[in-house]
């Protein structure tokens, strides 16, 4: 199929498998959320057989690309980076224009730390080392061996960081890669996949391919010649996955949802919270780890929610590309009409909209920053999470009480905590239910720092040598001297 372009980059609307671009017979359409009357393309739609070429390709490579040293594989992880170094502002256009992410925190933010993640397990992979050590008269080492052909599954926001994210970690420790980026932000996973075409990664090494989670997404996680799955998604299809990898008895790693607090402590620095705050609306709140549920210390709470309001008002929504924009469109119209039900429901249960809880613009895909205070800790839009600029508001008034509300969902993905005192910041940093504990700050996180969630929020961690030991199985090798 001919190519398609995007402003001005140029997209390939097929699977890249075995070094090739292969199409299907039947495609799906990818819109701009932003103007949802603009078809940006029509991409192929994978199946059973897609799935079926593709880790065919994978298996194939994977022997080749195993022998390499890391330091070689490191070599070709490099080239990547510079790649996508030289083509930022092509990847951030298109990922801009297809699910709406701003793009200047795309050219600034996510797809620089998409080529770090390539550059950082290209150094960490070859600082590695296996363990050595003498015991009775035999010579022990600990051997990382990659472990086969992993199929990487990544969610419609943040995809192109999400797809850095995950296959880096893969094709360092050995493996070979299949990835399947969501089939509502298709584009940039077609670029990556141009991009390690050109940098020479052998054919099979590297394959994409394109469609729905249910045709081709499931066929590649059910089938046994995937040794690792991957996912970034929801807890429904980790069920699924989760399924399908027991099935094989394959390993898997689910990153998923949250709800995660923002507990706010009378000691804290009000403002800094406050702004902080009415940031979780940032990329209308299509953010796994945003902190939605607010829960301020009571006798600051009138000063802190004047603050939020002040904040929240300076949101500006708009288009995506231009720079004053805080909030964009959401990804598509299935999904805001979700955001929607839950506000309904929200409503309708008694609970109080303080502001927002509607469409920016009718029929259009802005929706309001939104703020609620629940009937009740039980109300769904406290217990569920929503994903989209929809937070909650509650108040505690001791520690115990405000850590207790603070823990009391399913999920555990991050949490945020805002205190003027460091031994609160210890001390409620570890109570805190949560993957990733951010003190008075979010979302700096070091790259080679573990992620992941506790609960319905996860399983597994991924980041640093976590997701290299992920990707290998380890080896105890002993050999008798002498
Ligand atoms: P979200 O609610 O964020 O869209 P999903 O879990 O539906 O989350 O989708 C996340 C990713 O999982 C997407 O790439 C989607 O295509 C894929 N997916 C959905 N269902 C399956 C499945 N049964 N098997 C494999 N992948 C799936």
């Amino acid at each position: 199929r001919d190519r398609f372009s995007v402003g001005d980059v140029q997209i390939s609307p097929d699977h890249y498998i075995g070094g090739k671009r292969v199409s299907s017979p039947e495609t799906f359409e990818t819109r701009s959320p932003m103007d949802w009357d603009l078809l940006l393309g029509n991409i192929s739609r994978g199946d059973a057989k897609t799935a079926d070429l593709a880790l065919q390709a994978a298996t194939d490579a994977f022997p080749a690309w195993a022998a390499l040293s890391p330091k070689e594989r490191g070599a070709y992880l490099h080239r990547l980076a510079d790649l996508i170094e030289e083509n930022k502002d092509a990847i951030a256009y298109a990922e801009c224009m297809d699910m709406a992410m701003l793009l200047e925190s795309l050219q600034l933010r996510l797809v620089p730390r998409g080529a770090l993640n390539f550059r950082n397990y290209a150094d960490l992979a070859i600082e590695h080392e296996e363990r050595v050590w003498d015991s009775k008269g035999t010579h022990n080492r600990v051997i990382r061996m990659p472990a086969g052909p992993a199929v990487i599954i990544t969610p419609w926001n943040a995809p192109f960081m999400l797809s850095t994210w995950k296959c880096a970690p893969a094709l360092a420790a050995g493996n070979t890669v299949v990835l399947k980026p969501a089939e509502w932000s298709p584009l940039s996973a077609s670029l990556l996949a141009d991009m390690a075409d050109k940098a020479g990664f052998p054919p099979g090494v590297f394959n994409v391919v394109q469609g729905y989670g249910a045709e081709v997404g499931n066929a590649l996680v059910s089938d046994p010649r995937a040794k690792r799955i991957s996912f970034t998604g929801s807890v429904p299809t980790a069920r699924v996955i989760g399924k399908a990898a027991a099935e094989n008895v394959v390993p898997f790693t689910a990153e998923l949802g949250g709800k995660s607090c923002l507990l706010v402590f009378a000691d804290a620095d009000i403002d800094a919270a406050a702004k902080k705050a009415a940031g979780q609306f940032d990329d209308s709140g299509q953010v796994c780890m945003a902190g939605t549920r607010i829960i301020v210390e009571e006798s600051i709470a009138e000063e802190f929610e004047r603050r939020f309001h002040e904040y929240t008002d300076k949101h500006a929504m708009g288009d995506s590309r231009d720079k004053a924009t805080t909030m964009s469109a959401m990804i598509h119209p299935i999904h805001i009409a979700r955001v929607e039900g839950f506000v309904d429901r929200a409503r309708a249960n008694g609970d109080t909209i303080v502001r927002g809880g509607k469409r920016h613009i009718d029929g259009k895909l802005w929706y309001e920053p939104t703020l609620i205070k629940p009937k009740s800790n039980q109300s769904e839009v406290v217990q569920s999470e929503v994903f989209g600029p929809v937070l909650t508001f509650q108040t505690f008034k001791t520690e115990e009480e405000g850590v207790a509300l603070a823990n009391s969902t399913v999920y555990g993905l991050s949490g945020i905590v805002y205190t003027g005192s460091r031994e609160r910041a210890e001390r409620v940093g570890r109570m805190v239910r949560g993957g990733t504990v951010w003190v008075n700050t979010f979302l700096v996180r070091d790259l080679t720092a573990p992620f992941g969630g506790i609960g319905l929020s996860g399983l597994g961690r991924e980041g640093g040598h976590y997701a290299l030991e992920f990707h290998s199985d380890l080896k105890t090798l002993q050999i008798l001297e002498g």
